[in-house]
C-alpha cells in the first residue's frame, strides 16, 4: 500500500450482539483495514437475554458478548454513548450526534428495536425493558416493591412476572388478548403458559385491556382495566417493539417493518449492509420477508454479514431458533411457526412437556417446545435438511425425530447447505450468554409479505 493509500473502513452502527459478531468475525477472517463501532449506548455491546431472566433475579451482571479489552487487541475504535444521526449515503459518511462524522468504505447497520411505548401509560412507575440501564432501575424497583404489574403477555413480561414471584413479590400480568404468549404460541399453548403463570402465584387477566394510568396510592400506579383498577408499584410494560428504522428510511434505504435486505443483508445501495432485530430479510426458503427478534439470529446475521462483506457471497439459510425462561421451565422453538394451522402434538400439554409441530405437506417447517430442548435441536436440523415426515410420525415419543432424516443421507439442498452446517453448533450460546435453549416473532404491524418477530408479542 502507497503511503497515499488509506485502509478501507467498515463502520457498524449500533452496538448489540448482531454488530459485535459481524466485527469479530470480520477480524477472525483476516480484515485488516479500519473497524469503528458507533453505539447509542454508553457500554460495549452486551447480552441481552439475561436482563429479564438472571440479572433481574440478581444472579448476572451485564454479560459483555466481548471483552472490553478484545476491541483494543483487535483495533476496533469504539464510539458509544453517540448516536448515528444521519447517512450521507453519496458521501458515504456517517453524521453523528456530537457533531462529528465518519467515512466509510462499507456500512453496517444493526440499530435493533426499541420498546413500543403507549400513548398515556407513561410516568413515574411504568418501566420498558430493553437496555441494561432499564434492567438496573427495573431490578431495584422490583426489589422495593410488593406488587409489580405487567402490562402485555408476550416473553418479556412473562419473564419479569417470572422473575418477579420468584423474588417473592406479588405479580399480575394484564394481557388484552384471550391467553399468554397468544401471538407467539397461538390459544392451546398460550392456556398451558397461563396455567404454568398461576400455578406460581401470578395473577393472570387475560382479555383484560387496559384503559388508563393515574397514581395510586403510596406513590404507585394505578391500573384501569375493564374489571375495576389494579394498584401496584411499578407496571413494566411489554407490548411490543418498534425498529429502529428511521435512520436508514431518512437515507432513502428501503424498509417495512425493517430495513428491508435480501438474503445476503445487503440493502438497496451498494456497500450498506443490514442485520439483527432490525431487518426485514426476504429468505427464498419462505418465499416472503422475514424480522425475527430472536438472539441466535442476530448472532448468526452477523458472522454471515461479515462474510459477505469480504466478498464471500453465501445466502442466510439458518433455521431459526429461541428459547424463554419462565420459573423452571423453558419454551424453546425452531422454524418460523405459525398458530394458524394444525399442530402436531408429541408430549402432554397437561404434563407441560410437548413439543407442538407445524407441517408444510410432507415436511416439518416449526417446532415450539416445552421443557424439550432436544426435539427443538432434532427438529432443527430436520427443517434444515431434505426429509419427510408425517403428521402420525411427528406424535410416536418412540420414534426419535432424527430417524425422519433419510437415512441414505440426501446432500442438503444449496438453499439449506448453510443450516445444515451451522444446525448443530444451535445450542452454543456466544460467550457468556447461558440461554438454555428460544427467540421470538413481534407485535409490529407486519407489511404486506412480512412474517411479524414474535418473541416480545404481547
Ligand atoms: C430483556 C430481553 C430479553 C431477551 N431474551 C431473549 C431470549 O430469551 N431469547 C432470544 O432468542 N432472544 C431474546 N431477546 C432478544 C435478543 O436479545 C435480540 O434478538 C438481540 O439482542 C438483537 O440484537 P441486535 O444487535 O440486532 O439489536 P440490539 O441488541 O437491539 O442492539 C441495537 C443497538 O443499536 C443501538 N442503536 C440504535 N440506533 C442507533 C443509532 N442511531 N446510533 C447508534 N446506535 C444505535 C442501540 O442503542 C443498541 O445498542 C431478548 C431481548 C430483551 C430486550
Amino acid at each position: 500500500m502507497s503511503r497515499t493509500q488509506r485502509k478501507p473502513r467498515i463502520v457498524g452502527v449500533g452496538g448489540g450482539v448482531a454488530s459485535a459478531a459481524a466485527i469479530a468475525e470480520l477480524r477472525k477472517e483476516g480484515f485488516d483495514g479500519d473497524i469503528t463501532l458507533v453505539s447509542a449506548e454508553d457500554t460495549v455491546p452486551y447480552e441481552r437475554p439475561p436482563l429479564s431472566k438472571e440479572f433481574l433475579l440478581g444472579r448476572s451482571g451485564s454479560v459483555p458478548v466481548k471483552d472490553p479489552s478484545w476491541y483494543q487487541q483487535n483495533a476496533v475504535e469504539l464510539l458509544l454513548g453517540v448516536r448515528a444521526t444521519r447517512l450521507d449515503l453519496a458521501a458515504r459518511t456517517v453524521h453523528l450526534s456530537d457533531g462529528s462524522a465518519v467515512p466509510y468504505d462499507q456500512l453496517l447497520l444493526a440499530t435493533g428495536v426499541r420498546p413500543r411505548a403507549l400513548p398515556g401509560i407513561d410516568g413515574a412507575g411504568v418501566c420498558y425493558l430493553r437496555t441494561v440501564q432499564d434492567a438496573t432501575e427495573l431490578r431495584d424497583r422490583i426489589n422495593a416493591a410488593r406488587h409489580v404489574a405487567v402490562l402485555g403477555g408476550g416473553f418479556i413480561g412473562c419473564e419479569v412476572a417470572s422473575a418477579a414471584i420468584q423474588l417473592g413479590k406479588r405479580a399480575t400480568i394484564l394481557e388484552a388478548l384471550p391467553t399468554l404468549l397468544y401471538r407467539a404460541l397461538g390459544p392451546d399453548l398460550g392456556q398451558v403458559v397461563a396455567g404454568i403463570h398461576r400455578d406460581a402465584g401470578v395473577d393472570v387477566r387475560t382479555g383484560q385491556p387496559v384503559t388508563g394510568l393515574t397514581r395510586g396510592p403510596g406513590g404507585g400506579v394505578r391500573i384501569a382495566t375493564g374489571d375495576g383498577p389494579v394498584d401496584a408499584d411499578v407496571l413494566v410494560v411489554g407490548v411490543g417493539t418498534v425498529p429502529n428504522q428511521e435512520l436508514a428510511e431518512q437515507a432513502g434505504l428501503p424498509v417495512g417493518n425493517g430495513i428491508v435486505v435480501d438474503e445476503y443483508f445487503a440493502t438497496a445501495v451498494p456497500g450498506v449492509w443490514a442485520v439483527g432485530d432490525v431487518v426485514a430479510q426476504h429468505l427464498p426458503r419462505y418465499g416472503r420477508r422475514v424480522r425475527v427478534e430472536h438472539h441466535d439470529t442476530a448472532l448468526r446475521h452477523g458472522r454471515a454479514v461479515a462474510r459477505n462483506m469480504l466478498g464471500r457471497r453465501a445466502p442466510f439459510g439458518d433455521v431459526h431458533w429461541f428459547w424463554s425462561d419462565q420459573f423452571e421451565h423453558t419454551i424453546s422453538s425452531a422454524g418460523l411457526p405459525s398458530t394458524d394451522g394444525p399442530l402436531i402434538i408429541r408430549g402432554s400439554l397437561e404434563q407441560r412437556s410437548f413439543s407442538a409441530f407445524s407441517l408444510d405437506g410432507e415436511r416439518l417447517s416449526a417446532v415450539i417446545s416445552l421443557n424439550r430442548p432436544k426435539d427443538v435441536l432434532d427438529a432443527r436440523k430436520l427443517i434444515a435438511r431434505e426429509h419427510r415426515a408425517t403428521a402420525d410420525q411427528l406424535r410416536d415419543e418412540s420414534l426419535p425425530l432424527k430417524r425422519l432424516a433419510p437415512s441414505t443421507a440426501t446432500a442438503p439442498s444449496a438453499a439449506t447447505a448453510s443450516s445444515a452446517a451451522t444446525a448443530s453448533s444451535a445450542a452454543t450460546p456466544s460467550a457468556g450468554t447461558a440461554p438454555s435453549a428460544a427467540g421470538t416473532p413481534s407485535a409490529t404491524a407486519p407489511s404486506a409479505g412480512t412474517v411479524p418477530s414474535a418473541r416480545t408479542a404481547p
